[in-house]
């Protein structure tokens, strides 16, 4: 991959961001944020959560409420243009111009900004080759799958050395599996780059794969701000830890020997004395060795073989049962017995933040 030298990375803050729209909707409480220079920062969230406004803020597209403020690098930048802000963007709709070809469009950035005609010629090609699309050069772009759009918008959206990379959602609109490869050709790009990206996306496995960190959204708040494994490990609420992934809960209450649920006692002393309900990874869960004393006994209520794993599904008397993964040759059946042993290590105890987003 060819790589043009780009500008020095950009930090960017939001400052005391709200916003309200026209017909009183207010789509964010004032948001604070600080994205540092060359990061891939993830905004994640729920459909309507307000990840979208906040891109839009920093691009320029919308104003935040009276009193916010957004820098570049320290620079008050609120009241300058789209144009002057000189950020990329790359949306999930490509928003390319059909009656252009491919090249034309690469270079629609570079023209519009009067470089000579050999700078526009040479940074089309190195921005083709980067994304390895030299053949598509004079297509236009009806003739490209959706994959091939994606990588023209971003060409477009490099070609003219932006301080900064606004994605949103670009990979949703593609099947699972060229969603996964242009996911990680994204990631080698952004780091080769160095860029200061913001990337966002509803997609949990997008987000840990590509995030620098992740802030996780909420009705128009931050829920929490951290690298993927600080939220996957310690979430901050009950909202975070059951959108990240597969979170399992037990309800019961404190005993001399550990949490007490109805399927059994799980040793684990960490939480405070009212804590009535315990939460752990499918990871930390395992069926116990013959022998070995069992933490929780359960029946098996589904296993989903899923070729390098099998997934099992386990009723122990709660609202809902154990999510858990086991070898791929176990054979439990549904209404099996099992026996578990629970990783105390990885046991949360967020009674304390019920309700919180
Ligand atoms: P999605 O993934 O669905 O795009 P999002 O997290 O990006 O969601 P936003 O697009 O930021 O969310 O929208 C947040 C809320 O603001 C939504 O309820 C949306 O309907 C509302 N909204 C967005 N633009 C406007 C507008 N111009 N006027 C009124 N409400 C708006």
């Amino acid at each position: 991959m060819t790589l043009a030298t780009s500008p020095k990375p950009l930090s960017i803050s939001l400052q005391s961001c709200a916003k309200t729209f026209a017909d009183g909707t207010r789509v964010l409480e004032p948001l604070d944020l600080d994205i540092r220079a060359g990061e891939t920062l993830v905004l994640l969230g729920p459909s309507g959560c307000g990840k979208t406004t906040t891109l839009r803020l920093i691009a320029g597209l919308e104003q935040p409420d009276a009193g916010g403020r957004v820098l570049f690098d320290g620079v008050d930048v609120t009241a300058q243009s789209i144009e002057s802000r000189n950020v990329g963007m790359v949306f999930q709709s490509y928003a390319l111009f059909p009656n252009m070809t491919v090249a034309e469009n690469i270079g629609y950035g570079l023209r519009i900004r009067k470089r000579p005609v050999a700078e526009q010629r040479t940074r089309v090609a190195e921005m083709l080759a980067m994304m390895r699309i030299e053949a598509l050069a004079d297509r236009s772009i009806d003739q490209l799958s959706g994959g091939q759009r994606q990588r023209v918008a971003l060409a477009r959206a490099l070609a003219v050395q932006p301080r900064a990379l606004l994605l949103d959602e670009p990979l949703t609109a593609l099947d699972a599996q060229l969603r996964d490869a242009l996911r990680v050709e994204i990631n080698q790009l952004l780091r080769e780059l160095g860029i200061t990206a913001i990337y966002v996306t509803h997609d949990q496995a997008e987000a840990m794969a590509l995030g620098d960190r992740i802030i996780v959204m909420s009705h128009g708040r931050v829920a929490q701000t951290g690298t993927p494994r600080e939220i996957y490990h310690q979430p901050a609420s009950p909202f975070v830890a059951g959108f990240i992934g597969t979170m399992n809960r037990l309800s019961g209450e404190m005993g001399p020997k550990g949490f007490v649920c109805a399927a059994g006692i799980v040793p684990w002393h960490g939480g405070h004395s009212a804590a009535d309900e315990i939460l752990f990874r499918p990871e930390d869960v395992r069926i116990a060795e013959e022998g070995e004393p069992a933490d929780l006994v359960g029946t098996v209520a589904a296993a989903f073989f899923l070729g390098d794993r099998t997934r099992l599904f386990v009723d122990v008397g709660d609202r809902q049962p154990l999510v858990m993964e086991s070898a791929a040759r176990c054979t439990r059946g549904v209404g099996e017995q099992v026996r578990l042993r629970v990783d105390p290590q990885g046991v949360l105890d967020l009674s304390s933040h019920r309700g919180s987003h």
